[in-house]
Parts: C-alpha cells; sequence; structure tokens
C-alpha cells in the first residue's frame, strides 16, 4: 500500500558505506518515487577503513565521501556519532540505544532500517552492536519513560526494515532494476572504502594464490569496474528470485499490534 503521508527514514548504520552496499537502490527509491525524507545516522568514525591511509586522515575523507554519497541518494541529512571504528560495543547498548532514539524522535521516523540484530552469521562486532541498539531503540521509542531527559517528544516507528550480509528469513525483495546505476554511483563517491574493497579482494586472491589481473595494483577506473561488477552481480542474483534484474533484501518487521487487534490485514511495505 502506498503511503499516504510522506514518511521519514532514518537508517542507522555503523559505517560510511554500509547503507550503500546494502540498502541505496532501496533508498533511491524512497527518495526519487516515494518522495520520503531519509536520515542517515553513522556511528562511528570510519577510522580502520583502509590499508593504506592513518586513521586521522580516513576520518575526514571518508565523512566528506558519506556527504557526498548522501547528495547522489538525496538525503536529508548524513549525521556522524563518531565512535571508534571496530570498538563501537565499548559503548554500552543503552547508551548507544538512547542516542539512537534521540534521532528516531527528532526525526519523527517511520522506518528505521538496519543490520539485522538477529542475522545467524555477522562477523563485524560494530554491525552486531549498532543492530541491537537500534532494534531497541526502534521499539522503545514511543515509550515516554525511556529517556524522558530527551527534548523531542516519543515517537513510534511503525516499520522496520533489516538488512544482513547472511540474511535471515529475507521476506521483502525490493526491484532496484531503475535504481542500480544510483547505487554504484552513490558507492563509487565512497573512493577510500572502495579502495579497501579491492584491497581486500586482492589480499584475499594472494591468501587463495589466485593469479587476477584486474587486482594488480588498479587504478580508479579499474576499482570502479570491480565495484560495479560486483554490485551488478550480487544484486542480479537477487533480482533473480523474484523475476527482476535487481534487487535489494529486507527482513521487514511491522512494530506493534494495531491490524491484530483491529482485525486488519496486515499492511505491506510501500513496495509490496
Ligand atoms: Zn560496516
Amino acid at each position: 500500500m502506498a503511503a499516504e503521508h510522506k514518511k521519514s527514514v532514518l537508517v542507522v548504520v555503523a559505517h560510511a558505506d554500509d547503507m550503500e552496499f546494502m540498502a541505496a537502490g532501496t533508498i533511491a527509491r524512497f527518495v526519487d518515487e516515494l518522495g520520503f525524507d531519509v536520515y542517515e545516522y553513522i556511528l562511528t568514525d570510519n577510522s580502520k577503513g583502509s590499508y593504506r591511509l592513518t586513521e586521522e586522515e580516513l576520518i575526514d575523507i571518508s565523512a566528506a565521501e558519506a556527504r557526498a554519497a548522501g547528495a547522489i541518494l538525496g538525503l536529508k541529512e548524513v549525521r556522524l556519532a563518531g565512535y571508534v571504528d571496530g570498538e563501537l560495543n565499548e559503548t554500552p547498548i543503552n547508551i548507544l540505544r538512547g542516542q539512537i532514539m534521540a534521532v528516531i524522535r527528532e526525526v519523527r521516523a517511520d522506518i528505521v532500517m538496519s543490520w539485522d540484530p538477529f542475522a545467524p552469521y555477522e562477523e563485524h562486532p560494530d554491525h552486531r552492536h549498532v543492530a541491537m541498539a537500534t532494534l531497541e531503540a526502534a521499539h522503545f521509542s514511543g515509550n515516554p519513560l525511556f529517556y524522558p531527559e530527551h527534548i523531542q517528544p516519543p515517537y513510534q516507528p511503525a516499520e522496520l526494515y533489516w538488512f544482513a550480509k547472511a540474511p535471515m528469513n529475507a521476506s521483502l525483495f525490493v526491484d532496484i532494476s531503475s535504481t542500480i546505476d544510483k547505487k554504484i554511483e552513490a558507492l563509487l563517491a565512497h573512493e577510500c572504502q572502495m579502495e579497501l574493497t579491492v584491497d581486500m579482494l586482492a589480499r584475499e586472491a594472494e591468501t587463495m594464490d589466485i593469479e587476477v589481473p584486474m587486482l594488480q595494483n588498479p587504478d580508479a577506473e579499474q576499482r570502479a569496474q570491480l565495484i560495479e561488477m560486483g554490485i551488478r552481480n550480487f544484486c542480479g542474483d537477487l533480482g533473480g528470485k523474484t523475476g527482476v534484474a535487481y534487487a535489494e533484501q529486507f527482513r521487514y518487521e511491522r512494530v506493534g499490534m494495531l491490524e491484530t487487534v483491529l482485525g486488519m490485514p496486515p499492511r505491506g511495505s510501500d513496495f509490496s
């Protein structure tokens, strides 16, 4: 069912490029087709996102690249909380969920999107930690007794979109055939992160003793080709599951029990 009112979407992630890898095609549809306001909240400073740059260089560069990608996607705002990359779990979850809840209340988020806290496998501690903190923040943001010190009044999101590299029970495949080019463009705005991605592939090839000519000191254009190839293969495989060219997948969750109480059929997402 298409939204009657212009929804507000909050994407909560650990790193500068998480959203672009997992959901930028869907985000572009929220903005371009549905006219929704989308806000991105990045919890870390991305200071471990390179095999080449120093932590200090990375913090400034990755923040600028996140804002450039956000501009391509038409986001209302890209906000960084600045926690140390890779060490998010040193901050207690109650503190993180309070900060996330404050932003949910501020932007009056109808839809919250993040890493899936219940995905069966996720190796990155920052992804696991932001996922659980976001789950708790989204479910209790309507309760005035949680963080009563917040300036903004309680607000209850209604829909949650969870993404994962190893998803559990993905229930929503969003057709991103119309926005795959924008997804790739937004990803390529993360130059230092795409360099890291290609460096990781090169190290993998080295470990496996595989000769990959494209990975031998690729220049920026060759890196872009590798990233585009990877994204088209990944999103193309997901699209094949539902008979479209390209897709992104989510575990879609509706918050609350209103439909059950009123005996209404459960409402689907804006893409159902
Ligand atoms: Zn990440």
